[in-house]
C-alpha cells in the first residue's frame, strides 16, 4: 500500500517523542531531523521537505507545544496541519460553471489517461451528469479502441472520427454534445513516452480551439519525482487546472502526492486507486494527510469528541478546573459524558500518549458506574463539593451507607483525582479538534 514505509517511520518518530513526556527544544529538533529524512526517503521533493520541516519546527518549538500537557500530540497535530496545507489546503472541485464542461485529459503514455477518462465519466454520470467521451488520441489506433471498450463498460458514448485531426475531432465532439444534450465532454488526447514539442503544440491547439473548463494532467504516482517534473513541464505550456494521480493503490513511496501541489501550484483533484473503473476518488488533503500519518484513529476521536461532547459543558468544566472547583457532582456528570462516547478504555486507546498504564485505576465499567453513583449519593452535599474533607471516619460512614467497602470509597476518591487530570487533557483535545476542523 502507498505510504506504508513513510507512515511507519513517522509513527516511530512520534512514538519516541511520546515516550519523553515534556519535550525540550533539542528533542523537537532531533525529531525533525528524522522527519526530514523520512520525507526524503519517501521521494518528496528536496525543497518541499526543507520548507515543510522548517515550518513544522518553528511551530513545534513555540509555546503552543512546549507549554502543552501533551507536547508530542501537539507536534503530531502540527505535522498533520502542515501536510494538509502542503497538499491543499482545501479540496479542489471541478469547474462546472459552463453549459458544457469541456475537460481535456492530458498525460504521458501509460500514465493511466485513457482509463481515467472512463473513470471520470462514470464518476460524473453517477452525479447526474451526461458525459461524452472523445477519442482524440489518433496516433495509436489501439487508443481509440481502448476508449470504446471503456465507454462500453461504463455505459457512456464515445465520440470518434478515426485518425483525423484531433483539433477537428474535439470541435466536432462539442458540437455533437450540444445537439445530444451532453453537459460534460471528456477529451482523451494523445500521450507520448516523453514530453516533446510536437505533442505540446497539438495540445495547445486543442486548448485554443475548445477553451476547456479543465485541463487535467494524469500522472503516475509510482514515478515519484518524475511525475512532479512532468507536471511542471505540462503546467508551463498548458496552465493546468488540476492533477490526477493514478496508481496510488500501488507501492508508491508517496513523494508525488506530497510534492505535486507545492512544486507546480496545481491542485490534485482526483486520485486513481486501482485498475477498476470505480477506483477513482476525489482528493481530500486532510484525508490524505491522516492516511500518511496513520492517524485515522485520532481524527475519528476528534470527530467523536466534537460530535458527542457538549462544548459548553466542557468549557464550564475547564473553568471549574482552573478555579479548582471541580467536585464530585461534576465527576458524576463527566463520567456520564465520557460514557456517551463509548467505553473509556476504548477511547483512551485512541489517544496517542495516553498509555493505559498511566491511568490505572481510571477504568470504569458499567457496574462500577452504578457503585460510584451509590457512593456519591451517600455523601453529604458538603462532602461532594469539597471531597478533601472526607477523612477516615467519613469514608467508613459512606461505605456503610452505600453498601460498599471502604476500599471502594478510597478507589473512587483516587479515580476522582486522576479524572480531574484527565479531563484537562480531554478539554484540550476537544477544543483543538474544533479549531482544526474549522480551519479545514
Ligand atoms: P494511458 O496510456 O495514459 O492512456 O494509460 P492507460 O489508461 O492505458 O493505463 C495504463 C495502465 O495503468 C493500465 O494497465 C491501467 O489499467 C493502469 N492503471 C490506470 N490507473 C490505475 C490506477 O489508479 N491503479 C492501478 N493499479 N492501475 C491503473
Amino acid at each position: 500500500m502507498a505510504f506504508e514505509s513513510l507512515t511507519q517511520k513517522l509513527n516511530d518518530i512520534f512514538k519516541k517523542l511520546r515516550g519523553k513526556g515534556k519535550l525540550s527544544e533539542a528533542d523537537v529538533k532531533q525529531a525533525m531531523k528524522e522527519v526530514r529524512l523520512a520525507l526524503l526517503e519517501a521521494d518528496v521533493n528536496f525543497k518541499v521537505v526543507k520548507e515543510l520541516v522548517a515550518r513544522i519546527t518553528e511551530r513545534a518549538i513555540g509555546q503552543e507545544v512546549m507549554e502543552s500537557l501533551t507536547p508530542a500530540q501537539q507536534v503530531i497535530k502540527i505535522v498533520n496541519e502542515e501536510l494538509v496545507a502542503l497538499m491543499g489546503p482545501a479540496q479542489s472541485k471541478i469547474d462546472f460553471s459552463k453549459d458544457i464542461t469541456v475537460i481535456m485529459m492530458v498525460g504521458l503514455q501509460g500514465s493511466g489517461k485513457t482509463t481515467t477518462a472512463g473513470k471520470l465519466g462514470k464518476f460524473f454520470a453517477k452525479d447526474g451528469k451526461k458525459p461524452l467521451l472523445v477519442a482524440a488520441d489518433v496516433y495509436r489506433p489501439a487508443a481509440i479502441k481502448q476508449l470504446q471498450v471503456i465507454g462500453d463498460k461504463v455505459g457512456l458514448p464515445v465520440f470518434s472520427m478515426g485518425q483525423q485531426n484531433p483539433v477537428d475531432i474535439s470541435k466536432a465532439a462539442i458540437e455533437y454534445a450540444r445537439k445530444n444534450n451532453h453537459n460534460v465532454v471528456i477529451i482523451d488526447t494523445a500521450g507520448r513516452l516523453h514530453i516533446d514539442d510536437e505533442l505540446m503544440d497539438e495540445l495547445i491547439n486543442i486548448k485554443n480551439a475548445v477553451n476547456p473548463s479543465e485541463i487535467l494532467l494524469v500522472v503516475d504516482s509510482m514515478t515519484g519525482q518524475d511525475a512532479v517534473n512532468v507536471a511542471e513541464e505540462f503546467n508551463k505550456k498548458l496552465s493546468l487546472t488540476g492533477l490526477i494521480l493514478t496508481k496510488l493503490d500501488g507501492d508508491t513511496r508517496g513523494g508525488a502526492a506530497l510534492s505535486a501541489k507545492a512544486v507546480t501550484g496545481c491542485p490534485i483533484k482526483f486520485v486513481g486507486m486501482g485498475e477498476k473503473l470505480d477506483d477513482l476518488e476525489s482528493f481530500y488533503p486532510e484525508r490524505m494527510a491522516s492516511r500518511i500519518l496513520g492517524m485515522g484513529d485520532v481524527l475519528s476521536l476528534i470527530e467523536k469528541a466534537t460530535a458527542d461532547f457538549d462544548l459548553k459543558k466542557a468549557q464550564e468544566l475547564e473553568e471549574k478546573l482552573k478555579t479548582q472547583n471541580f467536585d464530585l457532582n461534576d465527576f458524576m456528570e463527566q463520567l456520564s459524558q465520557v460514557k456517551k462516547m463509548g467505553s473509556l478504555s476504548q477511547i483512551l486507546d485512541m489517544i496517542p500518549g495516553f498509555s493505559q498504564q498511566k491511568l490505572k485505576g481510571v477504568e470504569v465499567d458499567d457496574k462500577e458506574l452504578v457503585r460510584i453513583e451509590a457512593i456519591i449519593s451517600s455523601m453529604t452535599p458538603s462532602e461532594r463539593s469539597d471531597p478533601s474533607i472526607i477523612n477516615g471516619s467519613r469514608r467508613r460512614r459512606i461505605a456503610a451507607g452505600s453498601g460498599t467497602a471502604i476500599q471502594d470509597v478510597n478507589r473512587l476518591l483516587k479515580q476522582y483525582e486522576q479524572t480531574k487530570k484527565m479531563i484537562k487533557q480531554f478539554t484540550r483535545i476537544e477544543k483543538s479538534g474544533k479549531k482544526s476542523r474549522q480551519k479545514l
